[in-house]
């Protein structure tokens, strides 16, 4: 999809806004959030602007599969394979997702308590 001009996402995936980006490659980006919620705090998304989960089909699979083994990889380089880690997707209004950008969070780094606060 067509980048958004309205979206914080694909301005920082253009370099229109700058981000501590640990990983690119021609699918995805990862960078570091910029209010962490925990030691290590990283933020995978894809380039193209791809909104929510619903309306995904099959064709984006191998999009979701990349993105899960990105971060897994990120989490050897930052670490915290060892200890444990979440991967988080916030879809939609009860999950307070903000950002209408496809995104999954890496947390990491401290015990993370429980899943649904
Ligand atoms: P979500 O609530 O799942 O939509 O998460 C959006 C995340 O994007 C939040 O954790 C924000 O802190 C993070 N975020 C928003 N703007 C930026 C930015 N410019 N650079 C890095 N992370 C950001
Ligand atoms: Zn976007």
């Amino acid at each position: 999809m067509a980048p958004d001009p309205d979206c914080i996402f694909c301005k920082i995936v253009q370099g229109e806004i700058p981000s501590t980006t640990l990983y690119t490659d021609d699918r995805v980006i990862a960078f570091e959030d910029i209010s962490p919620s925990a030691p290590v705090h990283l933020v995978v998304i894809p380039v193209d602007h791809v909104t929510f989960l619903t309306g995904l089909d099959e064709s984006s699979e191998a999009l979701i599969g990349h993105m899960t083994l990105v971060a897994a990889n990120l989490a050897v380089e930052q670490g915290i394979n060892d200890s444990g880690y979440r991967l988080v997707i916030n879809q939609g209004t009860d999950a307070g997702q903000m950002v209408d950008h496809l995104h999954m969070h890496l947390l990491g780094g401290r015990p993370l308590g429980g899943l649904a606060t």
